[in-house]
């Protein structure tokens, strides 16, 4: 499905890209009402790629009464599941037709390589719509085991209108976590895109409005957390928000929920995830090339990244050695370079934030093995190089806090209890590593860790088919697999009389 393209050609097509940068209301592209607008720059090269709309209260307004008006009408919450399967099929086929743009968009906008979104980001969107249509039309209701003159049926309805609030690190696909379950379930959707990754999100509402789905049913509103996003969590008639962001913002929308009305909040919130490397580990180079891209993979700007990696202290030299040589390999270059490991870092920003992360690292007496700079792959753009630190104490920040960036930090142990304590210290709860031979503790470390995802002698496994989400102040509610359902319907009991 994916042709080999070079650098020159990606930029031939990102020359010929008309960027759209509205608002997508009730089914029409649309300024911001007081038109006020941001400009949108790529951290490839600090270029303006468009000027967005940046939505503010009264779009909110108009996007949820135009929600609420769709799903009151009933031509796709009312529709037979069947129905809806049909129109999200043709979306996924819509989506995987424009691929190649949508790819680009990604790498333009947030920085990564151009190859992973299109190898990535991109097909794992489309398997996104289709697995979740496929099951809409398979998902029974129940009868509850009552007395013989009573029937209970217990059936799903859909929750009405729902907020989805994205990230920057995998737009596209963060949010057909969301949209594919919640528009399978007959909902009206309003998203708001990540103010630092706006554009693949308004384009991809000209294809949802190609596919059939009606006016009203989904809607795009870019805008900053304060502008958009925050009057959509305190809105009355938005009855659930579906979240992937920061815990910190998790926490605060939460709040909102409490301010307005307890609209079902669910979180896919942060992480700092361990990959525990024991010393009976089948293949420890596999494991090394592993713990590698495992951090440094979309510039570290994964949910799941491996940023702590626990190493046992009898092969530690020798296995971050490993890490290392595989590490060195991850050099950053321009995203559309077909062999570039990492790309640019979201905008300067954020390159700011690691770099401090970085420092103080070094401060708090860390060692530095290496990488740990800012370098110039493009004048204009944020690249920092892959980083790794050593004798890196558990109170440390870079072994406690979420950085989000091309840093790893590397603990020892010398037991499996030690390495459970160590992996458990965390206030997240994401995912989680681990790496040995031995098949018992593989199933007893894999049960005792806290975290929603535990991958054993791999690291990021999992589909379609596994729901995915966090322990601890990682989130609420889980996405992907049958189990995204709940937090998109209202479960009803129906209780009948069946007379005498
Ligand atoms: P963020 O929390 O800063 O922003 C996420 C979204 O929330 C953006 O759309 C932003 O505009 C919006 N927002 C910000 N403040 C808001 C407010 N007060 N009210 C309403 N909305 C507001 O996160 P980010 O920097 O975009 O993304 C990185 C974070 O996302 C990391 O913590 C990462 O771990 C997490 N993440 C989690 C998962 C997961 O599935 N658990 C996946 C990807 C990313």
């Amino acid at each position: 499905m994916t042709s080999v393209r070079t650098r020159q050609d990606w930029q031939r097509q990102a020359d010929a890209l008309s960027v759209q940068g509205q608002a997508f209301i009730n089914g029409r592209y649309v300024d911001a009402v007081d038109g006020a607008r941001f400009a949108c720059i790529s951290p490839i090269d600090g270029r303006v790629l468009a000027q967005v709309a940046d939505c503010g209260s009264n779009d909110v307004e108009r996007a949820v009464a135009a929600a609420r008006r769709s799903f009151e009408a009933g031509h796709w919450s009312r529709a037979a599941p069947v129905q809806r399967k049909q129109v999200l099929l043709r979306l996924a086929d819509l989506v995987e037709q424009h691929a190649d743009e949508l790819a680009l968009l990604e790498s333009l906008d947030m920085g990564k390589p151009v190859r992973d979104a299109r190898q990535g980001d991109l097909p794992g969107a489309v398997r996104c719509l289709r697995w979740t249509a496929e099951a809409v039309d398979k998902v029974y209701g129940e009868i509850a085991p009552t007395a013989s003159d009573t029937l209970g049926l217990i059936s799903r309805e859909p929750v009405g209108v729902v907020a989805a609030i994205v990230p920057w690190n995998f737009p596209l696909l963060m949010a057909c976590w969301k949209i594919a379950p919640a528009l399978a379930a007959g909902n009206s959707l309003i998203l708001k895109p990540s103010e630092r990754s706006p554009l693949s999100a308004i384009r991809l509402a000209a294809l949802v409005a190609e596919a059939g789905i009606p006016d009203g049913v989904f809607n795009v509103l870019p805008g900053t957390g304060r502008r958009a996003g925050e009057p959509l969590a305190l809105h009355m008639d938005v009855d659930a928000l579906a979240f992937t962001g920061s815990t910190a913002v998790g926490r605060r929308l939460l709040q909102c929920a409490g301010l307005s009305n307890l609209k079902r909040t669910w979180l896919e919130c942060g992480g700092k995830s361990p990959n525990l490397v024991f010393a009976d580990a089948p293949d420890l180079d596999k494991a090394a090339e592993a713990a590698a891209t495992g951090i440094f993979y979309n510039q570290g700007e994964v949910c799941t990244a491996a940023s702590r990696l626990l190493v046992q202290r009898s092969i530690q030299d020798a296995f971050v050695t490993r890490v290392l040589a595989h590490a060195r390999r991850m050099q950053p270059g321009h995203p559309f370079d077909p062999d570039a490991p990492m790309g640019a870092l979201v905008d300067a920003a954020h390159a700011e934030h690691v770099l401090a992360y970085i420092n103080r690292g070094q401060a708090e007496g860390a060692r530095l093995l290496l990488g740990g700079k800012r370098v110039e792959v493009v004048a204009g753009g944020s690249y920092v190089q892959p980083t790794v630190f050593d004798e890196v104490d558990a109170g440390h920040a870079i072994a406690r806090e979420e950085i989000f960036g091309p840093v790893l930090a590397v603990l020892g142990f010398d037991h499996e209890a030690d390495a459970q304590r160590l992996a458990n210290d965390s206030s997240y709860g994401l995912a989680a590593g681990l790496w040995t031979g031995d098949l018992g503790r593989a199933h007893r470390v894999a049960r005792q860790l806290r975290a929603g995802s535990v991958w054993v002698n791999q690291w990021d496994g999992g589909d379609m088919t596994a729901p995915f989400g966090g322990y601890k102040q990682s989130g609420i509610g889980r996405d992907k697999s049958l189990h995204a359902f709940d937090k998109y319907t209202e479960l009803k009991a129906t209780w009948i009389h069946l007379g005498d």
